[in-house]
């Protein structure tokens, strides 16, 4: 019995037209798509409770958007498209939340992907428009982003005309089978690096590894902006000079942020892969609590966002390989110790010292804790299997603790 998850995938890539004269054709068939699907949603919005199978819609708009010049493919993604809206309208409503009539304002336009012919390896794309016209497309994506994709099943594609330059959305999915892991890889998340530990099931740490968190890089960058911002609190809005300044180091901070975050994300699901782990992260309820000292209003909005994106592309380039996550409650995961379970604890700097004779580091503590956590959820489980009961429940376990005298150094 394997699970299995499906991950899906967006690549966005430029569209360019061979000429201005196709580039006018892709609007003129945009602008006829969208008033096509308003059209619809007109139609159809006043039976939203009672909602028209797509088949019923096939009767009633097939010929009529026909004889707009529409392809049948067109015709039935406009269909599938302006019920999808209207129906996910409706839910909202259904919910109490106060909705209107959709008026479509954005040129996009969801293709039948058997019906675009998308060239990965020429780079084109042949999108079949009005009155069965068509154009050739020129693709402009990196290649490293295309590579990602091979093997993957390519299943939606959206059009779209924004600032002045066509882009396609190329939607992939796969399937792909969760690995049984033999190891548990924990990461511990502070404001200045996150450490990460990867133990057996026994307990025994296998190895320890820091990463920096871009986090302060990106709050200098965001306090710089807000200085100016306060310098000239009423003119800065107006003032073109001030107002790009604060806006490069707002856009820096974020730049800074994702790009690292990413990369340190990355580096610790192939960690993961490598030692063939479980990844354990912290339930995100504890991370608001780890901010300590919060002197500037955002620094705490901030440090829960980084973590809460950290967490979202270690989950995701863990899905893409099969690797399981799962959370655990950072609760008491760094004042006790990991030899005696004691909380009462006494730190000297980020070093942990328990009178039991224990001394760590303290993210490293907080790391192995968190394994143990986990490790003990899933002994409980395996004891409600067997006895139905529940001998221990707090975060210890025993079998783990012979291994837990190894010498925990900061790496
Ligand atoms: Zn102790």
């Amino acid at each position: 019995m394997t699970r299995s998850v499906t991950v899906v995938g967006t690549l966005v890539a430029g569209v360019s037209p061979e000429s201005g004269d196709d580039l006018a054709k892709v609007i003129d068939f945009l602008r006829a798509y969208r008033d096509a699907k308003q059209y619809v949603i007109d139609k159809i919005w006043d039976r939203r409770a009672d909602l028209p199978s797509l088949e019923k819609l096939h009767h009633e708009f097939y010929e009529e958007l026909r004889k707009l010049g529409f392809r049948a493919h067109h015709v039935k993604e406009i269909l599938k498209s302006a019920r999808e809206l209207v129906k996910a309208m409706h839910e909202k409503e259904k919910k109490g939340e106060d909705v209107s009539k959709p008026e479509l304002r954005r040129l996009t336009a969801r293709l039948d992907i058997y019906d675009i012919k998308i060239d990965f390896e020429r780079r084109t794309v042949r999108l079949p428009l009005l009155n069965g016209e068509s154009v050739t497309l020129k693709l402009r994506v990196y290649e490293g982003r295309v590579r990602k994709f091979e093997g993957w099943k390519f299943y939606n594609c959206v059009l779209r005309f924004c600032c002045g330059k066509l882009f396609l959305h190329i939607m992939f999915r796969k399937v792909v089978k969760l690995g049984k892991p033999k190891t548990v890889l924990a990461v511990d998340p502070n404001f200045r690096n996150f450490t990460v530990a990867i133990m057996n099931r026994k307990g025994r740490i296998l190895r320890i590894k820091r990463y920096e968190n871009p986090l302060p890089r990106a709050l200098t960058l965001r306090i710089w902006a807000e200085r100016i911002q306060k310098r000239y609190p009423k003119s800065w809005r107006f003032s073109k000079n001030i107002l790009a300044v604060v806006r490069k180091f707002h856009r820096r901070s974020r730049n800074v942020l994702r790009t690292n975050l990413h990369k340190v994300a990355k580096m610790i699901v192939e960690l993961a892969d490598k030692h063939n782990s479980i990844i354990v992260l912290e339930k995100l309820d504890g991370l608001k609590r780890k901010e300590e000292n919060g002197s500037y209003s955002f620094r705490k909005s901030m440090t829960f966002f980084a973590y809460r994106t950290f967490q979202e592309f270690v989950e995701y380039k863990a899905k893409e390989r099969g690797i399981p996550v799962t959370r655990v409650s950072p609760r008491g995961t760094s004042s006790r110790c990991p030899r005696c379970g004691k909380r009462r604890r006494k730190y000297e700097g980020r070093i942990l010292k328990c009178r039991c004779g224990f001394a760590g580091d303290r993210d490293v503590v907080a790391c192995i804790n968190l394994v143990r956590k986990y490790l003990s959820r899933c002994a409980r489980v395996r004891g409600h299997g067997r006895t139905g009961t529940n001998p221990s429940s707090e975060g210890h376990v025993s079998q783990a603790d012979e291994s837990m005298r190894v010498k925990v150094n900061n790496s």
